[in-house]
């Protein structure tokens, strides 16, 4: 009741330019407020702290707040904007749920990291620090898709044609904005489009899958090529890089009975690929198959040339 009498005096004084974002012109959308007392949208301030520890306005130091990753709603403003102004509160939100819808697409505009080779099925460990990236990944799971393009970096056009879709699995912040992201390699895609979104790289994507054949003749030498690896010790393993590898990719994966039971063929042909002491150029082609059976004599005959250079 005493809020209702006080509503002519608040709408008379209630200038509408006082509810606005003072980083993105617009009415605040879930407003936070920092220690020294300076209120904006949430997603504006994160933005602005990717770049710079401080408030935009006073540039007081922020880096605790930062650490402690508790954004306080400013529930009074919250408040205020739904109350007084409902139906610019309605525009503001419909604005927004466009933009998550836009940033959801993952077959237009998807957000692509330009980094390494990323594979079906195997773990991709990040570390991320560009301002750039954190945003994006922020973005990723905000819109509860958790996943972003992985691409290798090219000189001419930015990023290869031919990438792995990654999903987040867990996300680690320090205190510096720095993050280490797990993610796991999901789909293989092939580049329509390259953009750009806000400062990092996205493209127009279309999803590949290995053609199915009906019969499998003449497979059974690649049935046989993981014991081929271990026994030939074409990847020369000795205990401490075996180690390392498999903290970055994990073990080798089991071997599936059904060598086309899964439109990436089997993992472990993926994890191989990612063990193999291949630059990334060279490990390239491989994404781009479609043909299972190529993928595999492809990788037989990496390991039959390195198996004979080792016995020169
Ligand atoms: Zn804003
Ligand atoms: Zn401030």
């Amino acid at each position: 009741a005493e809020t209702d009498s006080l509503s002519p005096v608040v709408s008379d004084v209630l200038d509408p330019t006082d509810l606005e974002c003072s980083l993105c012109m617009r009415l605040f959308y879930e407003p936070v407020t920092t220690p020294c007392g300076h209120t904006f949208c949430l997603q504006c301030l994160e933005r602005c702290l990717d770049h710079n520890p401080k408030c935009p306005l006073c540039k007081e130091e922020l880096s605790e707040y930062l650490v402690q990753r508790q954004y306080c709603k400013t529930v009074l403003m919250e408040n205020l904007i739904s109350k007084y102004l409902p139906s610019e509160l309605m525009e503001r939100q419909k604005i927004q749920q466009e933009e998550m819808a836009e940033l959801s697409n993952l077959n237009k505009n998807v957000p692509i990291f330009v980094c390494t080779m990323a594979f079906p099925t195997v773990p991709c460990p990040l570390h991320i620090f560009e301002p750039c990236y954190r945003l994006m990944i922020r973005r990723c799971i905000e819109t509860g898709t958790n996943c972003f393009g992985m691409c290798l970096g090219d000189n001419l056009k930015g990023f290869a044609d031919y990438g792995c879709l990654l999903e987040i699995r867990d996300v680690k912040f320090f205190s510096d904005g720095r993050s280490v992201v797990d993610t796991i390699g999901r789909r293989r895609f092939k580049v329509i489009q390259h953009k750009e979104r806000d400062g990092y790289n996205t493209a127009d994507i279309e999803y590949l899958e290995d053609v199915k054949l009906a019969r499998e003749e003449g497979w059974s030498r690649y049935r046989e090529l993981p014991e081929a690896v271990i026994t030939q010790r074409c990847v020369c393993v000795s205990m401490c890089q075996k180690e390392r590898i498999e903290g970055h990719f994990g073990p080798m994966p089991e071997k599936d009975s059904e060598l086309q039971a899964c439109p990436n063929g089997p993992s472990w042909c993926w994890w191989l690929l990612a063990v193999l002491p291949l630059e990334g150029r060279a490990q390239l082609p491989f994404l781009a198959l479609t043909s299972l059976k190529d993928r595999l004599s492809g990788i037989r005959k990496v390991l039959l040339f390195m198996a004979q250079s080792k016995h020169r």
